[in-house]
């Protein structure tokens, strides 16, 4: 089986240091594999990711010397495959409609006395799952704002115990009880990350999902969408995130950090490898 992973920024903002040491770690992963890197713009958040940033990803990645192999490929472009995604969840009985706002989710696990947050945030008490399917139509046919939640629990009952295999933590055993009934889309989404990034993985062959372990908690969800769609499973790899000299990890809103002002800085391609790889052997 080819070795296949990815590079795949959200095109929010300008690459800064951390980013490129992200890039350098799954190009340097594909050569000593043999493997090919495909880069792909994880650009479904039509509100925040602008074109402007990801042409200045395709410089940024063209001046560090990052060849990456094929044609780039743009979540935006296919909406229509994530939603062929949710309607398989939907007939399979593993989603529903969430009609709760953000402010009404709160006011109920705060009466409930916690307020049960897991590592990707708020953890959804599951109100609408309850509602009948009568209610269900009748409240989407009233034009009622709504997302879709995934049933984490039947889909798990459904598949049976995960596992998955991470090549620095060893084999995972899936927990998406951590996540609990995730939102898989919105009306103004209309796919989720999760969903997004588990299809295009599996559609694109990738064998090595390489990525900082900020995300590594997302991978419990991932698993089961894997299961339940069918997908492959690819091996996992999340790296350390680059933290600068005074210990807080880089962000997009630190401007002076950003690839392109250490290119107009005078700096080359290696200086800025090379600083990453200091700071990741300091961190
Ligand atoms: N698009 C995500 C980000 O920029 C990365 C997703 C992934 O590698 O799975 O943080």
């Amino acid at each position: 089986m080819d070795m296949i992973t990815r590079f795949a920024p959200s095109p929010t903002g300008l690459l800064h240091l951390g980013h490129a040491w992200s890039a350098v770690q799954t190009f340097e992963a594909a050569r000593r594999q043999g493997g090919r890197v495909l880069l792909r713009m994880e650009d479904i958040d039509t509100e925040r990711c602008r074109p402007e940033f990801d042409a200045a990803i395709l410089e940024d990645m063209t001046w560090l010397g990052l060849e990456w192999d094929g044609p780039v490929r743009r979540q935006s472009e296919h909406f229509d495959a994530y939603a062929g995604v949710l309607n398989h969840l939907e007939e399979a009985g593993l989603v529903y409609p969430c009609f709760c706002t953000r402010k009404q989710i709160i006011a109920e696990v705060t009466a409930a006395g916690s307020a049960p947050h897991g590592p990707l945030g708020l953890i959804y008490p599951g109100t609408c799952r309850a509602l009948s399917p009568g209610e269900r139509s009748e409240r989407i046919d009233a034009g009622e704002n709504h997302a879709w939640r995934l049933d984490w629990a039947e889909a798990a009952r459904r598949t049976g115990p995960l596992t998955w295999h991470d090549q620095t933590r060893g084999t995972i055993t899936a927990d998406p009880a951590i996540a609990g009934d995730v939102v898989l889309a919105r009306k103004d989404t209309p796919a989720s990350y999760h969903v997004a990034v588990t299809h295009d993985d599996h559609l694109q062959g990738v064998t090595l999902v390489t990525r900082g372990e900020d995300l590594f908690e997302a991978t419990h969800v991932h698993r089961l969408l894997q299961a339940v769609m069918g997908w492959d499973v690819p091996d996992y790899h999340h790296h350390g995130l680059l933290a600068g000299p005074d210990g807080k990890r880089f962000a997009k809103r630190d401007k002076s950090v950003t690839l392109a002002s250490y290119r107009e800085a005078g700096l080359s391609p290696v200086d800025v490898i090379a600083m990453a790889q200091d700071l990741a052997e300091a961190s």
